[in-house]
This record gives structure tokens, C-alpha cells and sequence, in this order.
């Protein structure tokens, strides 16, 4: 084979390759190997999430959730384990039948006929009970996973009268890389579509307030949610989220917890290098 030809060749694939991407990009779907990609970093995720020795989740506690394209997404199936999730327990749900009801009165049967209706495959397994705040959480700019945990640590915090000021303030300086400046936190209501309700409201008036969008929501007396671009995004948010409540809590056991003086908090959400830390991090 003449160099000429190899490289008409490279050519043609690379055009192929290049036809083919507008495609699935014009159709607002993903191509099939992002799809398996997302499904295989999914199940990635969730068996982190449920490692005994992370400490975050038991038996059948938490759920997550990936977009898979424009009109879908892909969420853990109600009553499995994080420890031993199989591609099986993965549900696909189109995003219109939660969504369109989020406004809506519904009682707790017709949630779980929509719950049901919103299957892709109508063989698949019961999406999970929280599917409606990772429909919503999913379909913001730049949201591509969402993980939500019910860790030990975190929860300490937040079944105590102190949750306010976990939230608030920050102990250390890769607290405000890992989960941003600030925390959102939402008081206790039924999880379901309530909770799904409460977090979009909670959402808005903390973007209104603060000008940015939060990283991570901490429920009360329930758990977290970290959200992200990516798996290991979420996961590393999660982990950074955990380590913050041990030091908090700790520094509360010994005494007053000392802060980091707002300013300098402010210094590290605006760095370059931090920004750079972050992107390295795949956030
Ligand atoms: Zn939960």
C-alpha cells in the first residue's frame, strides 16, 4: 500500500468518523460506545459508593444516575444494593413523564404508576423512589451524574443542630475545590417527589443568592447528593464531603471548630491553579 493511498484512506475514516459524531450530535442522542461508557462508569460509581469500608451506604440506601441522551436517563432500580449492582438493576427512564409531573398533585399510587409508565423497557426493573430529583438535578447545565449516599459521618452532622454551620462555613481549603464555597441545605420532607420539590426551590434561591450554582445538597437528617460532570467527579465530592464532616465533627468534640476566613475562601474558589485541580479531578 502507496503512501497516497494510506492516506486517502486515514482520510475517508477520519471523515466517516467525523459525519458520524454530527449525527448522533444533531439527533441529540449519544452514540452506542459513549452509551456503553456511561453504563459501565455508572455501575463504577455505584460499586465505590457501596464499598463497605467508604462507609456510605447500606443495604438497598442511596441511588444514582447518569443522562444518557436528550430525552433518557439511567438510574439504579429500586430496593438493590449498591455493593453488588449489576447492569440488570439499572433502569432507563425517559426524563418527560417525571418531569411533567413534578407540579402536579399526586398521590403515592399514581407516583408509582408514573414511576413505573417512565421505563424504557417495560421489562426492567422499578426505577428508584428519588428518580424525580435526579431527573431534575440531571437536566442542569453541565450535570452529568448525580450520586446520592446516606454517609455516617455527613449524617452525624446532619441530625444535629450544627448542620447549619457545616454548611455555611469551611474547615479546609480542598473542602472548597472538592464541594464548592457553600453547601445547599435542604430541611427534611418526605423523600419522593416532595424532596425532589423542596431541592428545585432550594436550588433556585441559592443561585439567586449566591450567584453560583451549589456542588453538593446535604438533606437533613438523610444525607447527600453530590453532582458532577463525571463519575469520578461525584465520587470525589462524596469522599471530600465525608472527610469534611469528620474534621468538622472533630474539631466540635475538642472545642469550637475554627473557620477559614470567608475571604480566603472566596481566594480559593476564584484560583486558576485550583480551577486547574478541578479540571485535573474531571470536574
Ligand atoms: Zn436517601
Amino acid at each position: 500500500m502507496d503512501f497516497v493511498s494510506t492516506t486517502s484512506k486515514q482520510g475517508y475514516y477520519q471523515l466517516l468518523r467525523s459525519l458520524l459524531k454530527f449525527k448522533w450530535k444533531v439527533s441529540g442522542r449519544m452514540n452506542p460506545a459513549n452509551l456503553q461508557r456511561r453504563r459501565t462508569d455508572l455501575l463504577g460509581l455505584c460499586k465505590e459508593l457501596g464499598a463497605p469500608e467508604n462507609r456510605l451506604c447500606i443495604l438497598a440506601e442511596g441511588n444514582a444516575s447518569t443522562v444518557l441522551d436528550e430525552d433518557t436517563f439511567l438510574i439504579k432500580a429500586s430496593g438493590t444494593q449498591f455493593c453488588n449492582l449489576q447492569e440488570q438493576h439499572l433502569v432507563q427512564v425517559r426524563f418527560e413523564e417525571i418531569l411533567s409531573t413534578l407540579d402536579e398533585e399526586v398521590t403515592d399510587e399514581q407516583v408509582e404508576g408514573l414511576l413505573l409508565a417512565s421505563r424504557v423497557n417495560p421489562d426492567s426493573l422499578k426505577p428508584s423512589v428519588e428518580t424525580h430529583f435526579h431527573a431534575w438535578l440531571l437536566k442542569i447545565q453541565g450535570v452529568q451524574f448525580v450520586a446520592h449516599t446516606h454517609p455516617v459521618e455527613v449524617n452525624k452532622v446532619l441530625c444535629c443542630s450544627l448542620a447549619n454551620q457545616f454548611t455555611e462555613r469551611r474547615c479546609c481549603p480542598d473542602e472548597v475545590v472538592c464541594c464548592g464555597p457553600k453547601f445547599l441545605l435542604i430541611d427534611y420532607v418526605d423523600p419522593g417527589i416532595e424532596l425532589a420539590r423542596a431541592i428545585r426551590e432550594g436550588w433556585e434561591t441559592f443561585v439567586t443568592d449566591n450567584g453560583f450554582s451549589p456542588r453538593t445538597i446535604l438533606l437533613k437528617n438523610h444525607g447527600l447528593i453530590a453532582i458532577g460532570s463525571s463519575a469520578a467527579a461525584v465520587l470525589a465530592t462524596t469522599q471530600m464531603a465525608v472527610k469534611a464532616a469528620e474534621i468538622f465533627w472533630g474539631a466540635c468534640l475538642t472545642g469550637e471548630p475554627v473557620f477559614m476566613p470567608p475571604s480566603e475562601v472566596d481566594r480559593i474558589a476564584s484560583r486558576q491553579d485550583e480551577a486547574y485541580r478541578q479540571k485535573q479531578l474531571n470536574f
